[in-house]
Parts: structure tokens; sequence; C-alpha cells
């Protein structure tokens, strides 16, 4: 990664202590939103590597992940996809269960929304433990899309998510690390 990449996208994000709980050091990428520069740059190196490949969606998962998946899907000429949490799409669903840090949660997505086949790319701001990610791609999957690439501004390496999804046998880019979380 080069110096300026990670310089401008660090000092775009906000970090907040304890929000939304004691212990947890929250990355808000509202900041880097609101900084047309850092903005531009973060969708620009997310696409890079999938330019001139026919990728048919891309997924985004609620709520940071549809910012940057409609600029990256405008980007590369593709559609877009929501993944949401459940009860929030009107159409038919299909629905999985994920882990989150205590407890699990479920989400959703349209059943017609990938064709058997196609080539999507899965988008969200951030990979913590990868539970979101995982059980995103598990919908993806199971509707027969090709997942080509998990794409991420922040990984947090200690959390472990990016082995977890590598380990799936999903491909991952992250732009910037924050470690110790
Ligand atoms: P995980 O399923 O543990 O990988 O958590 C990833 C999801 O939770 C993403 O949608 C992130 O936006 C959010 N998230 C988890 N940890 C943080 C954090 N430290 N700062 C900001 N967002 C976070």
């Amino acid at each position: 990664m080069t110096t300026s990449l990670d310089n401008t996208l660090r000092s775009a994000i906000r970090t907040i202590p304890d929000y939304p709980k004691p212990g947890i050091m929250f990355r808000d990428i509202t900041t880097l939103l609101g900084d047309a520069r850092a903005f531009r740059r973060a969708v620009d190196e997310l696409v890079h590597p999938y330019a001139g490949m026919q990728i048919g969606k891309i997924a985004g998962i609620e709520a940071r992940g549809f910012i940057l998946g409609g600029a990256i899907a405008h980007q590369l000429s593709s559609g877009f996809v929501p993944i949401r949490k459940k009860g929030k799409l009107p159409y038919d669903t299909v629905r999985v269960a994920y882990s989150l840090e205590y407890g699990i949660d479920e989400m959703e997505m349209h059943r017609d929304a990938v064709e058997q086949g196609e080539k999507v790319i899965l988008v969200d701001d951030l990979i913590a433990t990868g539970g979101t990610a995982e059980g995103a791609v598990k919908l993806l999957r199971q509707m027969g899309a090709e997942v080509i690439a998990a794409c991420f501004v922040i990984d947090l390496p200690d959390l472990g998510g990016r082995k977890k999804l590598e380990e799936a046998g999903v491909t991952v880019r992250t732009l910037i690390e924050y470690e110790g979380d």
C-alpha cells in the first residue's frame, strides 16, 4: 500500500472511543465520505482490480456498505444488491443467521437479486470478526452467485475476519488496517 493512500484514508477516518459501548474503538467513515478526495480515492482503490471484469452485481451490506457499494457499482457499470437486516425487504427473501459479538442476528436479500453464476463483489466499510460478511457470502452463494471478492475500506486484523473469509475461499481486499482492536 502506498503511504499516501494510507495517510489519505487514515486522516479522513474518525475514531470514537467507547462507542457504542466501553472498550470499542468505533471507526467512523462518515468523515471519509464527507471528504471528496478521500471518498473518491477509497472507491477508486477498491474498484481498481476489477475494472473490465464484467462484474454483474455489487452486493452492499446495510448500511455503510450501501454508500460505498453504490459508488463502486456505478464505477464498474454493475448492478447493486442490498443485503439488509431481516424484515426490511419487500419481496421474497432468503435469510441467514450470522454471529455478532453477543448472540446472533439475521440478514436477508431478495431471492431474485442475483443470477446463477453471476459474478458478484461484496462490499462493506469494515471487517472485524467477519461474521457479517460470512453470512452475506453464504446468502450470495446459496443463490448461485460467484463471489469474486469481498472489499472493505478497513480491516481489524486482530479480530480474524479476513482469515475467516479467506478460509471460506473468498478473496479479501482491504485498504487500511487498525491493529489492536
Ligand atoms: P463483523 O461482523 O464482526 O466483521 O463486524 C462488521 C460490521 O460491524 C460492519 O458492518 C461494520 O460496519 C461494523 N463494525 C464492527 N466493528 C466496528 C468498529 N470498530 N467500528 C466501526 N464499525 C464496526
